[in-house]
């Protein structure tokens, strides 16, 4: 069953959606060497309940936290612990609110303190791969040809697409259909119509496409070691262009001042 939204139920998942940008901004402002996952886990937590949401992570199949925090070559759904934030480390932060019903949902890839120039090109092509694939997101189009977006940006690049892990519908549950690939065939899956509100979130390996899942039953790193990086937004299908519900501005005004 495709979830086709009113005008109104976008607007809804807007607000939603703005308050996961305005939680990893907040959360971006603590992230340095020297601070653990679960501090950063804890600042979320009360961010989101302080503006009135719910964390939509904590407790979704027994997930422990408000945050996936995954660090260099875990991909994604890292949980929070007592690990200690290192200069040069990378972290993936996905964050899921629930507002008045509304689920919202996004994820960022921070570089702590310095990074090297190879983590640093990882980062930027794959949030151009998701930029790339969020702009195919209009009606009429398939969802291939967003999955081909992606895929051709990262590969251009020289990296791999993870296939295990796929975007998503995202409405009143947090994941609905359909899937969103990051990778696939221009012209091909269903098609899409205004009003169809999905995630797109690349999941970008420096190296091999690769994955293992690790013995907490969450974690989901690189198989070679190598480092990966993971951006989403929320986008509602419209017509002639696609209408972002994610905004990483609050994000890159904290990264721009540190
Ligand atoms: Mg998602
Ligand atoms: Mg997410």
């Amino acid at each position: 069953m495709l979830y086709i939204k009113t005008d109104e139920e976008v607007g809804l998942l807007r607000k939603s959606n703005m308050l996961v940008s305005k939680t990893l901004a907040e959360v971006a402002s603590f992230i340095r060497p020297g601070i653990t996952t679960l501090y950063l886990d804890g600042i979320a937590e009360s961010y989101i309940r302080d503006n009135g949401g719910i964390p939509a992570f904590k407790g979704y199949g027994g997930f422990p936290a408000t945050l996936c925090t995954s660090v260099n070559e875990e991909i994604v759904h890292g949980i929070p612990s007592g690990y200690v934030l290192r200069e040069g480390d990378i972290i993936s932060v996905d964050c899921g609110v629930i507002l008045g019903g509304w689920y919202g949902d996004s994820a960022y890839t921070f570089p702590v303190g310095e990074i090297s120039d190879d983590v640093k090109r990882l980062l930027r092509i794959t949030k151009e791969s998701l930029e790339e694939g969020a702009r195919e997101a209009v009606a009429g189009n398939r969802v291939g040809d967003i999955s081909h977006a992606v895929q051709k940006r990262a590969e251009s690049g020289g990296y791999s697409v993870v296939r295990e892990l796929v975007g998503h519908g995202l409405g009143r549950k947090l994941h609905e259909p359909p899937e969103v690939p990051n990778y696939g065939k221009r012209g091909t899956g269903i098609k899409l119509e205004k009003g169809m509100v999905i995630c797109i979130e690349p999941m970008i390996n420096m190296g091999k496409k690769d994955t293992i899942q690790l013995r907490d039953g969450w974690t989901v790193r690189t198989l070679d070691g190598k480092p990966s990086a993971h951006f989403e937004y929320a986008v509602a299908v419209d017509k002639g262009k696609a209408d972002i519900l994610t905004t990483f501005e609050f994000i890159e005004e904290v990264l721009n001042k540190m």
